[in-house]
């Protein structure tokens, strides 16, 4: 049974001045996100991913639709309930959150007090939980004195004090260089893999996304505009939507810009190859065009990893004439997916 489901969830605030029409935050999302799941939702500023965090941990009711977490519709529930439920759930964010003027003790400790635990349990609690972030030797350190990655590590260990099942990632790596945020990635995945926490995480950047998550759902003007498993959201998009997106985060696909300087830069008619592990044979493109007589050069390029997978797409700018072209590629397109690049008049 799924840990949180949304159906036709909508979330609709006033206008900000009276001449404005309603922004329509969240527009008819329907989800569900597995126990175990480290659930990404991705898409750019605006696309509606905090206000639907805030909807999950009931932070704020919605217009309509329903929203059950872990087995309990929050949409029909009074504040007292409500309270039961957001203590199910551990936040993490961008800005880290921490009490400064409190020690990293203290600050893991916060929640427990809250939660009236004796206080020999709540210093074992704390204890474990630095230990197992790795921060047993800062405990008396107060936030200021520590690195963005140790911040958020104390972040971490506060959202899971009270062993709550489910972790809301709010940007939480948006504020930390590359390498800190693979050790943060990786501090995730061990909350997952030892600590059974089911994840959700927003974010803008792919690399997270690719990095850690098993299932995705692209955000877009208030919708998701797809969901599934991340290889196949981002190896194979089905909709015009979610490949726009998708190939814009994505490595191996030419910008617009770039297509343009590919044209003056080689003759021939430029044709994408994607092939993804284990179903495509890149060697056996080159020879299908080769054999037929065509004169070719590889002009862009890319390959994505995701989770160990990998999938990629390769730009070639192929010489001989139409017929033969379009024919081979006939061919091609039987084994692999062929996207002939638009010419400058945006025609294929
Ligand atoms: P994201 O997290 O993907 O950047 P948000 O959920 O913050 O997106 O915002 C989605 C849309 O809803 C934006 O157009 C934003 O301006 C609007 N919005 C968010 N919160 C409020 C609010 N409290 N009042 C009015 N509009 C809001």
């Amino acid at each position: 049974m799924a840990i949180v489901s949304l159906t036709d969830v909508a979330k609709t605030y006033p206008a900000r001045d009276r001449h404005a029409p309603d922004v329509t935050a969240v527009d008819d999302v329907t989800l569900t996100v597995d126990p175990g799941d480290i659930f990404g939702i991705i898409g750019y500023s605006g696309a509606g991913k905090s206000t639907l965090v805030r909807l999950i941990n009931a932070l704020e009711p919605a217009t309509s639709g329903s929203i059950v977490v872990d087995g309990t519709d929050i949409t029909t529930l009074s504040e007292t309930q409500l309270r039961r439920v957001r203590s199910g759930i551990g936040m993490i964010f961008q800005q880290f959150n921490l009490f400064s003027s409190k020690t990293v003790a203290a600050n893991v400790a916060y929640p427990l007090k809250l939660a009236g635990w004796p206080k020999a349990e709540i210093q074992e609690r704390v204890a474990e939980l630095l230990a197992f972030v790795g921060l047993a030797d800062r405990a008396r350190a107060y936030p200021e004195q520590l690195s963005g990655g140790q911040k958020q590590r104390v972040g971490i260990a506060r959202a899971l004090a009270t062993r709550p099942a489910i972790l809301l990632a709010d940007e939480a790596t948006s504020a930390l260089d590359p390498q800190t945020t693979h050790e943060v990635l990786a501090l995730l995945k061990r909350v997952n893999e030892e600590q059974g926490v089911t994840i959700i995480l927003i974010t803008h950047e792919m690399d997270v996304i690719q990095t850690i998550a098993t299932k995705v759902a692209v955000m877009e003007n208030g919708q998701v505009i797809e969901q599934g498993d991340v290889f196949e959201v981002f190896s194979r998009p089905q909709n015009p939507a979610s490949q726009r997106f998708v190939s814009t985060v994505i490595k191996g696909i030419p910008t617009p810009t770039e297509i343009a300087s590919l044209r003056e830069r080689h003759e021939g008619r430029l044709v994408t190859f994607s092939f993804r592990d284990g179903d495509s044979s890149q060697a056996q493109v080159l020879l299908d065009l080769a054999e037929a007589g065509l004169g070719f050069e590889v002009v862009y390029g890319g390959i994505n990893d995701i989770r160990g997978r990998a999938f990629g797409h390769l730009t070639l700018a192929i010489r001989g004439t139409d017929a033969v072209i379009d024919q081979t590629l006939d061919v091609i397109r039987t084994r692999t997916e062929v996207t002939e690049l638009p010419t400058e008049g945006g025609q294929a």
